[in-house]
């Protein structure tokens, strides 16, 4: 689905990613862990297209997507759902998923709608609501279900429970279980390595910028660099 070769990026000359090799198969969730400033949301943004990577390659569904504008990379459904979420504040639930659908055609919109309301019912409820009065949980979920409307294969999601207390980090990460069953693969990055590696397919370990373990997730969970380095165990 995603594969990532030799990847390097950075900001302004900088180099942050230093040659990065990186999968994403069909049916995955794939966990991207470390901590502050490894690079984990510039990774993210060198798939999106929001920076440009100095070398190495990036192909999605077996075509070159590094250098391919961000509005492609949705319509050949590569969707990011960046931290700060980016939602419409005043307008209204329903409006902000509507605008996740600009790639899709009419008929398609009204059954993905009724997925996206089936994944997290409290959409469905608040639908008339301006997305700025939803609670951090909430929107949470909007800026998720805003992604799905694009009918991504992979989704990005850049820290999902920020700001979320864990009750409510639990709900938009079992979401994202669902989401994978429902066929779509997703690349996560989380602060909180302990339950990405939980649901985690595959992860990722980041340090400056490089890869420096990566393997099942339970299995990495239980590695005791992982766990004295991200766990505090
Ligand atoms: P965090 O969990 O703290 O968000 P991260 O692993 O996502 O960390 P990145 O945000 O990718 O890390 O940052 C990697 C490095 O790139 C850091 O040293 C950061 O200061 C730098 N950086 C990030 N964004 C920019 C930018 N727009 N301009 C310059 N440097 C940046």
């Amino acid at each position: 689905m995603l594969v990532l070769d030799g990847l390097c990026a950075g900001y302004h000359g900088l180099q942050i990613l230093h040659e990065l090799d990186l999968r994403v198969d069909a049916g995955e969730i794939v966990a991207l862990v470390g901590g502050n400033g490894a690079g984990k949301t510039t990774t993210l943004r060198a798939i999106s297209g929001v920076v440009k990577p100095s070398a190495g390659a990036i192909t999605f569904r077996g075509q070159r997507a590094d250098g391919v504008r961000t509005a492609e990379l949705v319509r050949r459904g590569l969707v990011q759902v960046p931290e700060e979420r980016a939602l419409f504040g005043p307008l209204t639930v329903d409006e902000n998923l509507r605008m996740g659908a600009w790639t899709q055609k009419g008929d398609t919109v009204a059954s993905t709608l009724s997925e996206v309301f089936d994944l997290f019912p409290i959409l469905a409820e608040r639908r008339r609501q301006a997305a700025e009065t939803l609670s951090g949980g909430q929107q949470q979920m909007l800026a998720i279900g805003r992604a799905l409307m694009a009918r991504p294969a992979l989704l990005m999601l850049d820290e999902p429970s920020t700001g979320l207390s864990p009750k409510l980090t639990w709900a938009v990460l079992d979401a994202v279980k669902t989401i994978r069953d429902r066929g779509v693969a997703v690349l996560l990055v989380e602060q909180n390595a302990a339950q990405a590696l939980r649901l985690a397919d595959r992860a990722y370990v980041l340090e400056s910028g490089s890869c420096v373990l990566s393997g099942p997730g339970p299995e990495l969970a239980e590695d005791d660099r992982v766990r004295a380095a991200y766990l505090g165990l």
